[in-house]
């Protein structure tokens, strides 16, 4: 043996003592030091942790793939699940709404499983998790009464609402029941709640149709303006900035462009807007993502907002139950392009600064509404 393959099997056998003690070197090693990103890069503002069977990874893995990179991040399932009727798809077990034609139904204990896992955290661990309420029917006016049901079943626990949906392709029209509507008051009555207790409300709801006619009105944006206009005093964030997988950004020819605003003029005018001054868009999804870096001109029309209106945009990575770090963090890298035509000032409050502003300020909020209200 040689000095160097003496040094080698050293080198091994002190790893394979490490494992068996249950020391893993790779995950002791902050992510941060693979080159991968720094310490206490963002905030995740969008984040599921189980999918729409309810499956997926506990907390404690979480925070394995958080490590050092990801200071905080909200905590929320899926508020719906994927029926597998047998009728329909047999011996194939759906995990994702496009794999079969059966309905969703509102899961609702989904926020008692999201509680749950909370409350056996640490501390301070649970200092870094922002949990939210989904399982309520926003298309019910009893839906509301499910949410205050659940703070008062679990105070201390949830930060705001979200994300559940309105208007999102292919799933809203998979939902048993009553279809939900931006016009619907049952709506209006969780945020007027959302208002009172101090929720965050984190709201999907695509702007436009699948598909859409390139010079169309989009045509959910009119029922969606209205809708926040009526709710000055909710905290709002509007997931993906309107966008889907299939309901790209709002397109106009050439011939048009004049008259008809794109994606990011529509964007603009509404944070110019001041009776939308409390709605903020986050720009989580992976989809949404490639929209933003996809041609040198998006990159830099995309960084222009977010440096001109920096207290108004939040990153999140829109990941389901993630399996690692290298899918959780794909999300953020595919990003890299526009981080870097960013002002610091931009970088800090879309990563990281106006999570903890709009997430504090949502905590002290319910903490104080449930203060009043729990006996
Ligand atoms: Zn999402």
């Amino acid at each position: 043996m040689t000095r160097n393959s003496r040094l080698r099997s050293a080198a091994v056998l002190i790893a394979v003592t490490l494992m068996i003690a249950g020391v893993s070197l790779v995950r002791s090693r902050p992510l941060g030091a693979q080159g991968q990103g720094a310490a206490n890069e963002f905030n995740d503002s969008h984040f599921h942790l189980t999918n729409y069977v309810q499956q997926g990874i506990d907390v404690p893995a979480f925070l394995r793939i958080m490590a050092n990179r990801v200071s905080r991040s909200t905590l929320f399932g899926i508020p719906l699940q994927q029926q597998w009727s047998y009728a329909n798809s047999g011996d194939y077990a759906p995990a994702y709404y496009l794999q079969s034609d059966a309905p969703l139904y509102y899961y609702s204990f989904t926020d008692a499983f999201i509680a749950s896992a909370y409350l056996k955290l640490t501390p301070a661990e649970r200092a870094r998790f922002d949990p939210m309420i989904t399982g309520f029917n926003p298309a019910d006016m009893y839906g509301v009464d499910h949410i205050r049901r659940v703070l008062t079943t679990f105070p201390g626990v949830f930060t705001g609402i979200g994300e559940f949906s309105i208007h999102k392709e292919f799933v809203s029209a998979k939902i048993s029941g009553e279809t939900a509507s931006l016009t619907n008051p049952a709506l209006d009555r969780i945020l007027d709640f959302a208002a009172e207790a101090g929720l965050v409300v984190i709201l999907h709801n695509d702007m436009d149709m699948p598909f859409a006619k390139e010079d169309a009105e989009p045509i959910y944006l009119t029922q969606m303006k209205a809708l926040l206009a009526r709710h000055p005093k909710t905290t709002i964030i509007w997931a993906h900035v309107g966008l889907g997988r299939i309901v790209h950004p709002v397109r106009v020819s050439a011939e048009a462009a004049e008259r008809s605003p794109g994606q990011l003029e529509l964007v603009e005018a509404m944070l110019t807007n001041p009776a939308l001054a409390h709605v903020s868009f986050d720009i989580s999804w992976d989809e949404v993502a490639k929209y933003a870096v996809a041609t040198p001109e998006s990159i830099t029309r995309v960084a222009g907002i977010l440096n001109r209106y920096p207290n108004r945009f939040l990153f999140g990575t829109d990941t389901v139950a993630p399996a690692g770090p290298a899918p959780y963090y794909a999300v953020f890298d595919i990003w890299t392009p526009v981080w870097r035509l960013l002002t610091p000032e931009a970088s800090f409050k879309v990563r990281k600064g106006n999570y903890e502003r709009i997430f504090d300020e949502g905590r002290r909020r319910v903490r104080a509404w449930e203060a009043a209200h729990v006996k």
